[in-house]
């Protein structure tokens, strides 16, 4: 399939400005983008990087759902994406938020690399990557525990497990934003215990929908978490057990 670039390109403005987004976009920006979108569904057609292919659900489902998050990010400074993917939201916050430092980092070797190559053929100095097991990469010891101003996760886990996955990697005074759907209130419900063994401070959840600017929306919240202590040394566990007894 080729891929309409010029198309795109105006798809993503046009979904942009119907969730009022447009202000983060710029030409640069807005090209970057395409360019991405353009190696997503090519490297797609090869292996299975995202259920999402078509343009336009492309444009919505991942950019604008990503895009929404940026309010939340602090000004500058440190950011990982834990269980990156093909980069939802790590390439898309690095592209548009230039002053950031982005860290993608997932388990599978394959998507690492691609998100890798997306950030030296779009020019992305800003993104770096890292594979392995969030909860092998957390452990004390790890340059990266406690590293980050805030940790993203998309699609990963539910809140309560992924709280133990992300939690560590934040520097106290830093924020962990869980992208959650519908089920938001019920996850932070069931993490009620996990968070504060954890170090962390539920804030707030952030809801809001977005809309294709047709017939489709979908609901996106945002569960905010503050760290105000340091993890226990003891967390995280290993992944089976995280499984099997969580917090
Ligand atoms: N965030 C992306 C991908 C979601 S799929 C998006 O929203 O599109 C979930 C991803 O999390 C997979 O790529 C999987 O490899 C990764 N993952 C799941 N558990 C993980 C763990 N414990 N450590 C690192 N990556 C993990």
């Amino acid at each position: 399939m080729t891929f309409d670039s010029a198309a795109f390109s105006d798809e993503v403005i046009r979904v942009f400005r119907e969730n009022r987004l447009d202000a983060l976009l710029d030409g640069d920006k807005t090209a970057c983008l395409s360019a991405f979108a353009a190696r997503l569904v090519e490297t797609n057609e090869k292996f299975n990087l995202t259920a999402v292919t078509d343009p336009k659900e492309i444009a919505f489902k991942h950019f604008a759902d990503c895009a929404a998050l940026i309010p939340l990010l602090p000004r500058k400074g440190k950011i990982l994406d834990v269980g990156c993917g093909a980069g939802f939201p790590s390439v898309v916050l690095a592209i548009l938020r230039p002053d950031l430092s982005v860290t993608a980092l997932d388990a599978t070797e394959k998507k690492v690399r691609f998100v890798s190559e997306c950030a030296s053929s779009l020019g992305l100095a800003n993104l770096s990557t890292a594979v392995g097991r969030a909860e092998t990469l957390a452990a004390p010891g790890n340059a990266l525990r406690e590293s980050f101003d805030a940790v993203t996760a998309r699609a990963v886990a539910p809140l309560r497990i992924l709280s133990e996955l992300c939690l560590p990697f934040v520097s106290v005074g830093g924020v962990f934003l869980a992208m959650k759907g519908q089920a938001a209130e019920r996850e932070t419900e069931e993490a009620k215990t996990a968070i504060p063994m954890l170090g962390g401070k539920l804030r707030e959840i952030v809801s809001g929908t977005l809309s294709d600017g047709g017939t489709e929306t979908v609901t996106r919240a945002v569960a905010v978490v503050d760290k105000i202590r340091h993890t226990p040394p003891e967390y995280p566990r290993a992944y089976a057990r995280i499984v099997k007894k969580p917090l």
